[in-house]
């Protein structure tokens, strides 16, 4: 009996090849066969190194304009001033903002013991900072650190005082 030229192949993503190993010798056919069987099929393992490269930056696309489209939506809602700053930077600005600024509110409001007035006076101080690189060296905050961290932004901001005056 001869070796076999035709092996079908079960790939690990399920897949089952027949695989002509005609061009193989002999006595490789059988290893060259469990080797493919640990792999993927031809098929699915160019979809995957498509879909990886191209999926992965048109999900982060996708995010970053549904991000973009929450925050305008949310600017416009709550009045809140557009960001100053370098134009890369902008976008990033708004959405660490818009992201920041809900977290404080379920962690101050919904979560938390502030009641509405106490919040309409943080959102005060929300629309006096518009230095969009502040927001994103933010971005990353606790919700409930941000009323300490916009009082620092506008101590900073305040004219010194003269104390000889
Ligand atoms: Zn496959």
């Amino acid at each position: 009996m001869a070796v076999p030229t035709t092996f079908e192949v079960v790939h690990n993503c399920g897949h089952a090849i027949t695989h002509d190993l005609a061009s193989r010798s002999a006595d490789q056919r059988a290893g060259y066969a469990r080797w493919l069987a640990a792999r993927k099929c031809t098929d699915c393992w160019r979809a995957d190194h498509h879909a990886d490269a191209a999926s992965t930056k048109e999900w982060l696309a996708q995010k970053r304009a549904e991000e973009e489209a929450a925050a305008t939506d949310w600017e416009t809602q709550f009045d809140m001033p557009p960001l100053e700053g370098p134009e890369t930077i902008l976008s990033w600005g708004a959405r660490s903002r818009h992201q920041l600024v809900t977290r404080a509110y379920t962690e101050l409001v919904t979560e938390g013991t502030w009641d509405e007035a106490d919040w309409a006076q943080l959102e005060e101080q929300i629309r006096r900072v518009t230095r969009a690189g502040w927001w994103v060296d933010q971005r990353d905050a606790e919700g409930a650190d941000l009323p300490e961290l916009l009082d620092a932004a506008s101590d900073r901001d305040r004219p010194t005082e003269n104390p000889f005056r």
